[in-house]
């Protein structure tokens, strides 16, 4: 267990109020509103038993990296909570759109031409489609998911003329032990000069620094619910 990691002997309720200060604090401090950054709880590898104490508390977004798994939880839970929003958060394979469709609100990693192109298909065949992300792979890295910084604005130039795909913003996970704030701000730039304010990134471990440097979206994991097997 890491100090990123969620007290365990605290209970659901008080870590989420705890982390809910700390974003509402991070916003204050940058001089934003608190309400102006979502909270996304990363409820990946824990089950509906472990998310109910959240649902309870009244938290409604929640994010999902695999569309199995959360094919396995959500629609049960959803019957019990229908103004859940769930966010995509884990690559997306084109035989997966369907299930992806049928179960998320939001997708965070739309990273390549052919997934653009699937979800028109998509939209011609009636299907509604989420609010969308693009995954952007700031640290270059060849084992990430994303487009390199350097085709970003191109590829966002399709999204709108050629495909008509409405994008809210762009998404990183930077490299493991690179300092993030670098990968945040090239993040940021690249949606301003682009005209996005949707900006997903900071998790457990760097949340606070990801906010002051926009921020729209912060998915939160271990923090929440504990360190994962
Ligand atoms: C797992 C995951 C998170 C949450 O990570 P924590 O460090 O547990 O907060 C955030 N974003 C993505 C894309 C993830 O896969």
């Amino acid at each position: 267990m890491t100090a990123e990691d969620a007290n365990q002997n605290e209970t659901p309720e008080a870590r989420l109020a705890a982390i809910r200060g700390r974003i509402a604090s991070a916003a204050m401090e940058a001089g934003r509103a608190p309400e102006d950054v979502v909270l996304v709880a990363v409820s990946k590898t824990f089950d509906a038993e472990q998310i109910r104490p959240l649902l309870e508390a009244g938290h409604r977004v929640f994010g999902e990296n695999r569309v199995q798994e959360a094919a396995g939880k959500w629609p049960e839970l959803r019957e019990q909570y229908p103004d859940v929003e769930l966010h995509l958060i884990g690559p997306l394979q084109t035989n997966k759109l369907e299930d992806a469709l049928e179960l998320f609100d939001v997708f965070h990693t739309l990273d390549r031409p052919k997934l653009a192109e699937a979800l028109v298909k998509a939209r011609s065949k009636g299907r509604k489609l989420p609010r969308l992300f693009v995954q952007v792979n700031t640290g270059e890295e060849p084992q990430k998911a994303g487009l390199a910084p350097g085709d970003v604005d191109a590829f966002l130039a399709r999204c709108r003329r050629e495909w008509q795909l409405e994008i809210e913003g762009l998404m990183c996970i930077p490299p493991l032990g690179e300092e993030p704030a670098l990968h945040f701000a090239l993040l940021e730039k690249v949606a301003r000069r682009n005209g996005l304010s949707g900006l997903s990134m900071g998790m457990s471990g760097d949340f606070e620094i990801a906010i002051k440097l926009g921020a729209s979206h912060v998915r939160i994991g271990s923090a929440l619910f504990g360190s994962r097997a």
